[in-house]
């Protein structure tokens, strides 16, 4: 990480995200990110464009929280089907059949 200049130190500081599900606050590295494009779609990735939300990297739970207290659509400004919901977390996540392996560590 280079965080040498002052700017840097400053982005550095102000480059936090909050999860949504469990209301950690952390660097966007250990975070995943869902945003809705200005266009509606959703997109996962911390560049994709529009309004986004954030989740613990490796932790569904939380992301599973955020839908069931709707925080994740209050946050995306936007209600989200099963299905979308579904295909999202999948792309977070990695899917029910990829499992989580030993780099996830801190
Ligand atoms: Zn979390």
């Amino acid at each position: 990480m280079s965080a040498r200049t002052a700017e840097g130190r400053r982005a550095d500081r102000e480059r936090r995200r909050t999860c949504v599900g469990c209301r950690r606050v952390a660097p966007p590295e250990e975070l995943v990110r869902v945003a809705r494009t200005p266009d509606g779609a959703l997109a996962v990735g911390a560049g994709a464009p529009g309004r986004g939300a954030w989740f613990c990297r490796a932790s569904p739970g939380c992301f599973d929280r955020a839908v069931r207290r709707r925080a994740l659509g209050r946050a995306l400004r936007r209600e989200l089907s099963s299905d979308e919901l579904e295909v999202v977390r999948a792309r977070l996540f990695g899917g029910a059949e990829r499992e989580h392996g030993p780099e996830d560590e801190r």
